[in-house]
């Protein structure tokens, strides 16, 4: 019943409204989400509408699960079910303030009962919703959880004349901005917040796409190709390095 009305609201992908009316809303940081949800056609709904946003989502068919992989990865948000096979939401989200791990949790509650919402905030969760519920104002909720959580701010990024910075999600290279779109901006931040490392493929893919990412690792060569016609050769630079072999890695600029 509730997956129903979700999808009446959402049958198409969702609309790229919130990007077109209002810029502020394009400073929501990229990041990584971890939904547990173990309703394939929900959790594959919550998926491809985190990705629209511009999130690499990971999903988690149960409560043991999510548990682990919340633990394994440094996760931006946790969009926690609390009706789970194994171990409920309330359980996960109380294993997993126990066990220090403070990313904020967006507990999805299957109705309105006060019970639920007392539970969950209890159980150490940030936020909730009640199912069912729209699409964007699920993305508007984890938007509000990222921003709230200081921890996970970053500073601005630089490398040489190279400046990119996670909050306003913009980039500079010598004054001038660059519009990056969001992979290209994921994979700049990873290759700045790792100066003078190589990153192989795989490394890359882990971060920057998701676990279910199941094309090749050409995409990063694509991808790479992508940032050094915007971030490189339009300054007459070679600043992404191919390591024959292994990845690539960001020269890191000598200090002035
Ligand atoms: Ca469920």
């Amino acid at each position: 019943m509730s997956r129903s009305h979700l999808e009446a609201n959402h049958a198409p992908p969702i609309p790229h409204v919130l990007i077109v009316f209002s810029s502020s809303v394009r400073s929501v940081d990229t990041v990584r989400v971890l939904v547990v949800e173990d309703e394939v056609k929900m959790a594959s709904l919550l998926k491809r509408g985190l990705e629209e946003e511009g999130h690499a989502v990971d999903v988690a068919k149960d409560g043991v699960e999510g548990l682990w992989m919340a633990q394994e990865n440094p996760y931006a948000a946790v969009v926690l079910d609390v009706m789970l096979p194994r171990l409920d939401g309330f359980e996960v989200c109380r294993k997993l303030r126990e066990a220090g791990i403070w990313a904020p949790v967006l507990m999805l509650t299957a109705r309105d009962a006060v019970g639920d919402r007392v539970a969950g905030l209890d159980a150490g969760a940030d936020d909730y919703l009640v199912k069912p519920f729209s699409l964007l104002e699920l993305a508007a909720r984890i938007r509000a959880l990222v921003r709230r959580d200081d921890r996970a701010r970053p500073t601005v990024l630089a490398n040489g004349d190279l400046r990119l910075d996670p909050a306003t999600k913009q980039v500079f290279r010598d004054g001038h901005e660059i519009a990056l779109s969001p992979k290209e901006f994921s994979l700049l931040e990873l290759f700045l917040r790792h100066q003078g490392t190589v990153l192989t493929r795989t490394q890359i893919i882990d971060a920057v796409w998701d676990f279910a990412y199941d094309g090749t690792s050409n995409v990063v060569d694509q991808y790479v190709t992508y940032l050094r016609r915007k971030i490189d050769k339009p300054f007459g630079r070679h600043d992404i390095e191919t390591v024959r072999g292994m990845g690539y890695r960001l020269r890191q600029a000598e200090q002035a």
